[in-house]
């Protein structure tokens, strides 16, 4: 009898284990103390409008994640995924420099704008840092290079996952576009850069967005020239299903 009833706890904690695996939360968030009072202002601008739980919580519900993953605001290095630790680095100074690549921009801004534009380029950061975290938790096969891999993720994701996906892809792109204009000449290591050129990761963000609604798309000129939708269109279409596709397949 007691042999039985050890047995039955053993089973019910081995369960409990088990199961506690799946429903757990994997994606955790640790802010780190700030230093200074810009980094202050910068904490209250990631946290206006939830966009880090509003990340954590689609990836809860997409994405299933084979270990846990931290999101730790604050500190000098980053955005960037460090294995070591199965963290995602996120500066404070981050929101600080989205907003001096928006700044450029004329005319100027409103503050409700702005605060959009820094949603939007956070959450996809997030999801370009967690699209890595995915690759190396899941030891996914990565066919390509991993930095277009895990754009296209997140890109797919803001648009597939959010209400105002698409204008946060917008922004998203807007700023590669904005970080290219910084460059007056091409250096070799830009080209054996472990990522492809702003400006190509510009495109291909838009690439995506138009492959993903291309009849609205065609309607936003200013955005979509005739030449880049009679050159790329049709195909942009086609890498929107594919990516999604593979990224849906790989993640179940
Ligand atoms: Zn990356």
């Amino acid at each position: 009898m007691e042999f039985r009833l050890l047995m039955l706890k053993s089973i019910a904690v081995t369960l409990c284990l088990t199961l506690s695996g799946f429903t757990f939360a994997k994606i955790d968030v640790e802010y780190l103390a700030t230093q200074t009072s810009q980094d202050k202002v910068n904490l209250e601008k990631i946290n206006k409008n939830n966009i880090t739980q509003r990340v954590i919580d689609l990836m809860d519900e997409t994405v299933n994640l084979e270990s846990h993953l931290t999101i730790r605001y604050g500190g000098e290095d980053g955005p960037l995924f460090d294995s070591e630790h199965q963290a995602l680095l996120m500066p404070y100074a981050f929101v600080t420099e989205i907003e001096e690549q928006f700044n450029t921009i004329e005319p100027a801004l409103s503050e409700d704008e702005m605060q959009q534009a820094i949603d939007g380029v956070l959450a996809h950061t997030l999801l370009h840092e967690i699209g890595h975290g995915l690759v190396y938790v899941n030891g996914l096969p990565v066919l390509g290079r991993e930095e277009d891999a895990v754009d296209s993720f997140a890109t797919v994701w803001l648009l597939e996952g959010f209400e105002e996906g698409q204008r946060m892809a917008f922004d998203a792109a807007l700023m590669f576009a904005l970080e290219s204009e910084e460059v007056d000449e091409f250096m070799e290591e830009d080209f054996w850069g472990e990522h492809s050129l702003d400006e190509q990761r510009y495109y291909q963000t838009l690439c995506l967005i138009f492959g993903s609604d291309p009849e609205a798309m065609q309607q936003k000129t200013d955005i979509f020239d005739e030449a880049f939708v009679e050159e790329r269109g049709e195909s942009c279409v086609d890498d929107y299903e594919i990516v999604k596709g593979s990224w849906q397949a790989m993640t179940e």
